[in-house]
């Protein structure tokens, strides 16, 4: 992979970005006057597959199989522009939602290929509804870099570690875990709670002020719409994520 990028960057100039997890490296294209654009925030277009060699450009849709036919194709001669060449790489740091829709991504990709997918299908889901409404699938070992990983465990991941863990645990017929969106829910959460009182629900809440917070006003509306509500706090001061992580569940479920 090192192989091929270094090779292709011999050719086109420095990768104006290299999508790891992806396997492509990404630069300005050489075929059409892709550079140019930069100025008015163009977004580069060629992209250079790592493990094979191939390479597309996304606008003028110039490709090729092999670095070989690249350079057959550009001429020996072709020089990339000296902009070019100078290093842009690495770029602004992603920020904490880049790597979060890229999180998103990657769970909404494999859905298709879960466990969940029977489920949902038998349902009624179809593949369209799910792509409409973005749905995702959250796997113990997400394919994603490190960084990714981090970001979503600090948002989102209490959700998808509890949803992970019923599966684990075979519970999906009689538990389902429910994302509330942060630490104030919605107006619209609150209704679907009121109006959901079938459920005896469990909640699982954060060590701090705005966990019990949370709780209280959770549990106020559950208890509206009449049903059920327990609220736990994971042991040592842990949040509900790290706690499920360490190996506690509980013991009620
Ligand atoms: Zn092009």
């Amino acid at each position: 992979m090192e192989n091929i990028l270094s090779a292709a960057e011999e050719i086109l100039g420095t990768a104006v970005r290299v999508e790891d997890h992806r396997n492509w490296a990404i630069f300005w294209c050489p075929f059409h006057n892709d550079a140019s654009r930069e100025e008015e925030g163009g977004q580069p277009n060629f992209g250079v597959n790592l493990v094979n060699g191939y390479w597309k450009c996304l606008r003028c849709g110039a490709s090729g199989g092999s670095l070989k036919s690249l350079r057959t194709k550009l001429g020996q001669e072709w020089k990339p522009s000296v902009s070019v060449t100078t290093p842009t790489r690495p770029k602004r740091p992603p920020t904490q939602v880049q790597l979060l829709d890229e999180a998103v991504s990657e769970a909404r990709s494999c859905v298709q290929r879960s466990p969940a997918w029977n489920y949902l299908a038998e349902r009624g889901v179809t593949p369209y509804t799910a792509l409409v409404y973005g749905l995702g699938y959250g796997i113990p070992a997400p394919r994603v870099h490190r960084e990714i990983i981090d970001a979503a465990r600090q948002s989102m991941f209490d959700m998808l570690i509890t949803a992970q863990k019923i599966h684990q645990l075979g519970r999906e017929a009689d538990t389902v875990a429910v994302y509330t969106n942060g630490a104030s829910p919605s107006a619209k959460m609150h209704q679907w709670l009121r109006e959901h009182p079938q459920y005896e629900y469990l909640l699982l809440r954060d060590p701090d002020k705005a966990g019990v917070e949370w709780a209280q006003s959770v549990s106020a509306s559950i208890r509206h719409g009449g049903a059920k509500v327990r609220t736990l706090r994971p042991p040592d001061e842990l949040d509900p994520d790290e706690a499920i992580l360490s190996g506690w569940w509980p013991s009620i479920l």
